[in-house]
């Protein structure tokens, strides 16, 4: 039976009874699969615009200090192919649109290998919120930003999910495992596993290290054939 939430405080436990959340987690160790909420919108939340009014200007966590704009997501509302990065960086935070910086671009060019664009895919982010320094968000900045994302895949309901980069891979998975273990394959939604998950590296780790672009198109070679099959 899952494990009630008991780490989060009490004005957030309140904010998800609030919303109709009931938040719970399974422990949290190493190679152990993991999951960090079970999913569930407000009572009524059929749309990313009631999500949206829902967040509002959010301020749920530390990160909301130092943030220029909340980066919610951009894309199509009923994208089949949803991309989960880990967090918005500058350009990110000064535009309010999630990947338009150096790393945006190089995305662009994935989806657009795809044979897609931007308008037929969504893209979102763990967190909403710059963390200062582009530094990893922090396990309670992601508890407490995390239910907004699960009930944007809930109203999307995309038929795949790429996650960018270890931290979105890991959350989305349930699996502290290294990249290098998790990406190449498929897996589930840690908390909605009818949703096949394609973990790749981010398009920031490839600007650092072009050799690994061959790798994430072999890993989108194998979204698209998914695709394709369960047509
Ligand atoms: S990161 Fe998420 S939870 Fe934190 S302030 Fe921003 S929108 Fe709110």
């Amino acid at each position: 039976m899952a494990q009630k939430n008991s780490h989060l405080t009490k004005e957030y436990q309140g904010l998800w009874k609030e919303h109709g959340l009931d938040a719970v987690v399974l422990k949290r160790k190493k190679k152990q699969k993991k999951t960090r909420g079970i999913p569930k919108a407000p009572v009524g939340t059929k749309s990313l615009a009631e999500i949206q009014i829902w967040l509002g200007e959010c301020r749920r966590c530390g990160l909301c200090k130092e943030r220029d704009k909340i980066v919610f997501g951009s894309g199509n509302p009923k994208a089949k192919i949803l991309f989960i990065g880990e967090g918005p960086g500058k350009a990110e935070d000064k535009s309010g649109v999630p990947f338009v910086g150096r790393a945006g671009v190089l995305l662009d060019k994935i989806i657009e290998a795809m044979s897609l664009t931007r308008d037929e895919v969504y893209i979102a982010n763990i967190v909403k919120c710059r963390p200062p320094k582009n530094r990893v968000p922090t396990e309670e900045e992601i508890d407490r930003c995390l239910p907004f994302l699960q009930s944007q895949i809930k109203v999307i309901q995309p038929k795949m999910i790429v996650t960018l980069g270890l931290t979105a891979s890991s959350i989305l998975i349930g699996d502290d495992s290294p990249m290098g273990q998790l990406r190449g394959k498929f897996h589930k939604v840690a908390w909605s596993p009818s949703i096949p998950l394609m973990a790749t590296y981010h398009p920031a780790y490839l600007l650092r290290n072009p050799a690994a672009k061959k790798v994430v198109w072999d890993d989108m070679k194998q979204v698209l054939k998914k695709m394709k099959e369960s047509h």
